[in-house]
């Protein structure tokens, strides 16, 4: 009830919930205290839990923040949801993103842009930035977010929050509204690592209703909260740190890991020579990903429909034109045209062989160290606005996220300070695939 009084009476200026709806989530808050009753109760059970609109939610508005599905219903839960259920949390609401994920702002929803809890001037990053400022603002403790090229680390880093995108692959895509399949991967957000850890050990198992979902075994990522970091080998990629990095990001950043030597790590530098190629690359894949994805809103068996339609390619245009925002028609028309005869080879096949050369870098590195540190995004959060007539600008800022995501590597986002504006930095830790436990320990001794 306290966190439903807040997020109602917050909700008005910060927009970090599309959805809110009270009866229902008193309705979750009874069935847990009936696992509290008896004997299904587990660590998480009662805890008020924000949902990521991209996860459809039986009986709920799942919108992924577009005009598309403004008017669906989920009639199933995706596999993260019935997750959360079977622990006992209870769903506060579905929070705001960027339209189909699709955005580094969280502007592109057709629900309006999120705010910033620590400076409302500035956007809160994206595309989970509903479920980030939900965090920084405590309207509730902890949410779900995806995170298919930075979408729960920037946010995350923005917010001043924690957050991490598991390995691909140990969280179920079942019910996840697709964005681009390969990539996306979704994750818990909290105030802290070990937050994170806990909804982590619900969210993350094999689902074989996704056909990329790995059989691996379960973890417990809380194990190593508390092992010392004595010895552990932490790389600063040399391209992180160099041109394009704002001076007072590289400053917190540097603090950062002026802590972990203290705490008795050691620093090497490693290369990760192809960073800057992830950008082109992850704009071809994703969005010819995305292209097919979203070739299933055609508004014949839900979503937008237009009312005046002549004939059924009429009626799939005029759906299409009139649903879609303008970042997802343009990630469509980039897709399909790098995915096109003639062109097939010149954009996406290279896209995917500078895909296994960046995957090939990174183990390249792990040789030398076992965790990779440095920023989350070049800047602070920025002022709403500032980046929205250029789409350019905007992929820019992810420089530092991408390149995980092509890999299928965890990476995570934990508060290393503040940048000249006051506004919260990130620190990214970046691990070889499941070593999930080992990075939430590293964040969980800076906290
Ligand atoms: N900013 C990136 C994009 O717009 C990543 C978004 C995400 O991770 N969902 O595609």
């Amino acid at each position: 009830s306290e966190y439903l009084a807040r997020a109602k009476a917050l909700n008005g200026e910060l927009n970090a919930f599309i959805t809110l709806d009270e009866d229902k989530t008193l309705a979750e808050a009874k069935a847990a205290d009936v696992m509290l009753a008896g004997s299904t109760a587990g660590p998480l059970t009662g805890v008020p839990i924000a949902q990521k609109d991209i996860f459809c939610q039986q009986g709920w508005k799942t919108t992924c923040g577009s005009k598309m599905l403004d008017n669906f219903v989920a009639p199933y839960d995706a596999n993260v949801i019935e997750l959360c259920r079977k622990a006992g949390l209870v769903s506060l609401g579905r929070t705001n993103m960027d339209e189909f994920a699709m955005g580094s702002s969280n502007e592109n929803s057709f629900y309006g842009a999120v705010k910033n809890p620590w400076d409302k001037l500035a956007v809160p990053g994206g595309s989970s930035g509903g479920s980030a400022a939900a965090v920084a603002a405590r309207l509730a403790p902890i949410a779900t977010a995806t995170d298919t090229g930075g979408s729960i680390r920037q946010p995350a880093a923005f917010c001043g929050v924690t957050g991490i995108k598991p390995t691909y692959g140990i969280v179920s895509r079942f019910g996840m509204i697709a964005f681009a399949s390969s990539l996306d991967q979704g994750g818990p957000i909290g105030k802290s690592a070990e937050d994170c850890a806990l909804l982590l050990n619900v969210m993350a198992g094999y689902d074989e209703r996704d056909s990329t979902s790995l059989e691996h075994a379960k973890e417990d990522y809380s194990r190593d909260l508390n092992a010392p970091l004595a010895g552990l080998r932490i790389g600063l990629p040399k391209e992180y740190f160099a041109e394009g990095l704002a001076s007072d990001v590289a400053a917190a950043v540097d603090a950062a890991i002026s802590e972990y030597k203290k705490l008795g790590a050691t620093i090497v530098e490693v290369s990760l020579p192809n960073t800057k190629l992830s950008i082109p690359a992850y704009y071809v894949i994703a969005p010819a990903e995305a292209s097919s994805n979203l070739s299933r809103f055609d508004g014949v068996r839900y979503g937008h429909r237009a009312a005046e339609y002549s004939g059924l390619a009429d009626m799939y245009e005029k759906s299409r034109a009139e649903g879609f925002g303008a970042e997802v028609k343009r990630r469509i028309l980039t897709g399909t045209y790098v995915l096109s005869h003639g062109y097939y080879d010149a954009y996406y096949l290279q896209a995917q062989k500078i895909r296994r050369i960046i995957a090939n870098d990174f183990q390249a590195a792990f040789e030398h160290c076992d965790l990779i540190a440095g920023p989350v995004a070049p800047t602070a959060a920025w002022n709403l606005g500032e980046k929205n007539a250029d789409p350019t600008a905007m992929y820019l800022e992810d420089i530092y996220t991408l390149a995980v995501n092509l890999a299928g590597l965890p990476g995570m986002s934990l508060p290393a300070g503040f940048a000249a504006n006051g506004r919260p930095v990130g620190l990214q830790l970046i691990g070889n695939y499941f070593s999930e436990a080992k990075m939430l320990n590293a964040a969980h001794q800076l906290q």
